[in-house]
């Protein structure tokens, strides 16, 4: 079922480079209201469980090592076809094959470090928000 909802992440680099304030317009001037947003930083036993479907990559201990070394902003953020359209908003994984005015060829530092988490599916995007948020905090 399309939920019309998105899950993101500004990761440690973006916060880092003081692009939260950026990033954020850039996604409220695409049209996605955020629905609930918290500044946080995740453990890195956090890290691990979030990025769990990972664990059998090669990246996956360096991936939580960097998300779990600085704060993050996490939050749900709403627009019709809003999986699609964030991924687009954001760009591809690596920033040096990202489009041009995606978020991740402006803020992205390398294909770890790269800015911002998008979720890739209605289904991820629902579990990844509640991974972050109580139903009370989602409005
Ligand atoms: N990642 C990495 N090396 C890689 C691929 C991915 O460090 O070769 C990191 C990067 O931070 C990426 C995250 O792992 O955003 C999750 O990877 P995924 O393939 O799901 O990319 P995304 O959905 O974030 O574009
Ligand atoms: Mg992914």
């Amino acid at each position: 079922m399309a939920t019309n909802r998105t899950f993101t992440m500004i990761k440690p680099d973006a916060v880092e480079k003081n692009a939260i304030g950026g990033i954020l317009k850039m996604i409220n001037d695409a049209g996605f209201r955020i629905v609930a947003m918290k500044y946080t930083q995740l453990s890195k036993e956090t890290a691990g469980e979030f990025y769990e479907v990972h664990k059998e990559r090669p990246f996956y201990g360096e991936l939580v090592d960097y998300m779990s070394s600085g704060p993050i902003v996490a939050a749900i953020l709403e627009k019709d076809n809003a999986v699609e359209d964030f991924r687009t908003l954001i760009g591809a994984t690596n920033p040096a094959e990202a489009a041009e005015g995606t978020i991740r060829k402006i803020y992205a530092t390398d294909i770890s470090a790269n800015a911002v988490h998008g979720s890739d599916s209605d289904e991820n995007a629902e579990i990844e928000g509640d991974f972050h948020f109580t139903p009370a905090e989602k409005h």
